[in-house]
């Protein structure tokens, strides 16, 4: 096995590159599976078509379930989830902040649902401790007075960026695997039910070439059955259910809260750092490429979310993004909120095939368990025989992810005055040595970090003034430094705003509209970059 080949962009000429297995699909679980297979020895090259967390890794509610969510009506994962919860609070603190999660019924509510909930939670062995109307009301102000049934749970948060990184940060430095963003796989090459090539694209360059494995794994997430059928598989049967969040310019409670009901719309606000995330829609959807929030969902959520925190209808949002679950289809026409949050391995061993996998369905809360099971069916084909580690075995707290934490910004205050390290990003206190760490560690592949990386690297161009200020102090920082040339800031500046303008386009009323404004008067007036020569359809919408 040739590594040093990896290291290089394709452009180099390089027409071939060569791992153990290779990984498609950049979430949290694709980069769990590189974690566990670094840890049994096995070199990986993970790959995604757009970057880490580009799918629903990175637009979840970030919610460490307890498990209390699908107790009534999916008990497996609801243990699954209640496992997973226990050992990455313990392994991965870092990346997990303990909230404890309430749950909480109001008037109208179902009653008798809720006076089940303590037996449901005990089948599935979820510790659940009722608590008064008034002691509920004293932890949570803002929780409605028509409160009528609390319970706690151990619901927590967890930061699926910073959980993604240090997985991948882990695996690079246990045996040097390596993950290279912007790489897509096109087609596969099969011979005698083996799959012998994946043919990739460069996204960057244009520039295709192949990559040899021994093993296929596909994490695809939603996309994982287009990418079995591109390897003639057609047995990931997939139900594709949308979901829209909102984020609030505020932090609004201490615990995550949760509706005690079935299921249902706006139903569960997460604290995250300095905000707080409210959601979530489920609707149908084919399209995996442009999926968007629409004025219905936020309407829809903000509405539901208000029964139980009136604030909510009131309250600043200054962002709202939408994601697609792979949910497992069990038969036709299946409604997203009845599937199952359970994962399938499929070894397509039926398909004729013995070195390829697909893992996906699953939580953001079960992906090392996830990456568990495909881990051991990897090595096993491999006659490795090492078992999984990473149920205990810490994951290191690497430093090249801390400037994804949420709320970290207070601790950073010390920094304002240091003249040799300005704040680039005030909302949320990223200052210039963060962005010198970044770039310093990026994979070996990045031609050229963008601001869009950056900013899945930190905390960057994700406060109120949603990238408005530090996307331009970031971007002329690295000119200052030679980083870029030319029109490169500029163009990734215009990225950058634009896709920060994707999240904010379905928000804009009352202040978040003068935020808005005034975002648009520096990005198009000043800067005009809706006339940067390329095709840019949002900017061209800017209100
Ligand atoms: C709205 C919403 C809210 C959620 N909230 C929670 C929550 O609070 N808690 C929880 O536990 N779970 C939650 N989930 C579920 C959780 O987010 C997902 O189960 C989990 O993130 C899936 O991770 P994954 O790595 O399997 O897939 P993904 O994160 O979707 O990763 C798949 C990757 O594959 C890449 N890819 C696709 N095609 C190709 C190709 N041809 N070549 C290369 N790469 C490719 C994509 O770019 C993507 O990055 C939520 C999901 C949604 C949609």
């Amino acid at each position: 096995m040739s590594q040093s080949p990896l290291d290089q962009p394709a452009v180099k000429g390089h027409n071939t590159l060569e791992t153990d297995v290779l990984i498609i699909g950049g979430g949290v679980t694709g980069a769990g599976i590189m974690r566990d297979l670094a840890l049994r020895g096995l070199h990986t090259l993970l790959i995604d078509k757009r970057d880490l967390c580009a799918g629903a890794s990175g637009g979840n509610h970030g919610l460490l379930h307890s498990g209390g969510r699908y107790v009534s009506n999916d008990r497996h994962s609801a243990i699954e989830c209640r496992i997973e919860n226990e050992i990455l609070k313990r392994l991965a603190p870092q990346c997990v902040e303990q909230t404890g999660g309430l749950f909480v019924a109001v008037e109208g509510d179902d009653l008798e649902f809720a006076e089940k909930f303590p037996q449901f939670c005990a089948a599935a062995g979820i510790s659940c401790t009722e608590i008064g109307p008034n002691e509920a009301l004293r932890m949570e102000p803002l929780l409605s007075e028509k409160l009528v049934k609390a319970y706690l749970v151990p619901d927590a948060t967890v930061d699926p960026f910073r959980l993604a990184l240090e997985n991948v940060a882990h695996a690079r430095l246990l045996n040097d695997s390596i993950y290279r963003p912007h790489t897509e796989i096109i087609d596969f090459r099969i011979d005698n039910g083996k799959i012998t090539a994946a043919i990739c694209r460069d996204n960057r360059t244009g520039v295709m070439f192949n990559i040899q494995a021994r093993q296929y794994v596909n994490a695809g997430g939603a996309w994982a059955m287009n990418i079995a059928q591109k390897a003639g598989c057609t047995d990931v049967n997939l139900l594709y259910s949308k979901g829209t969040l909102l984020v609030s310019h505020d932090r609004m409670a201490g615990h995550v809260i949760n509706r005690l009901r079935p299921p249902a719309d706006g139903d569960i606000l997460v604290p995250g750092g300095t905000v707080s995330v409210l959601g979530t829609t489920s609707v149908h959807t084919d399209n995996l490429e442009t999926v968007r929030p629409t004025v219905a969902e936020i309407d829809r959520n903000v509405m539901e979310g208000a029964a139980m925190i009136p604030a909510l209808a009131t309250a600043r949002y200054i962002r709202a993004f939408s994601r697609v679950r792979p949910l497992l289809q069990s038969s036709p026409g299946e409604d997203g909120r009845a599937a199952t949050r359970g994962f399938a391995l499929l070894d397509h061993t039926s398909q004729g095939l013995t070195n390829f996998c697909t893992i996906t369905g699953g939580k953001l809360t079960t992906f090392r368990l996830m990456a568990e099971k495909t881990a051991d069916l990897v090595a096993r084909r491999l006659g490795n025989t090492q078992a999984c580690t990473t149920d205990s075995v810490a994951l290191p707290d690497g430093d090249a992810c801390r400037w994804t934490e949420p709320g970290a910004a207070p601790r950073y205050w010390y920094k304002a005055n240091n003249a040799d390290d300005m704040i680039l990003c005030e909302c949320e206190m990223v200052p210039q040595s963060a962005i010198d760490e970044i770039v310093k560690c990026a994979p070996g592949a990045e031609a050229e970090m963008t601001l869009e990386a950056i900013a899945l690297r930190s905390r960057a161009g994700k406060g109120p003034c949603q990238g408005s200020f530090c996307g331009i102090r970031i971007a002329s920082y690295l000119y200052d430094r030679g980083y870029y040339r030319d029109t490169t800031g500029l163009t990734h500046m215009r990225d950058f705003f634009n896709e920060r303008f994707k999240g904010m386009r379905t928000v804009i009323w009352g202040r978040q509209a003068a935020q808005m404004e005034l975002a648009e008067a520096l990005h198009c007036g000043l800067l005009g970059l809706d006339n940067l020569d390329s095709d840019c359809p949002e900017m061209a919408i800017l209100p």
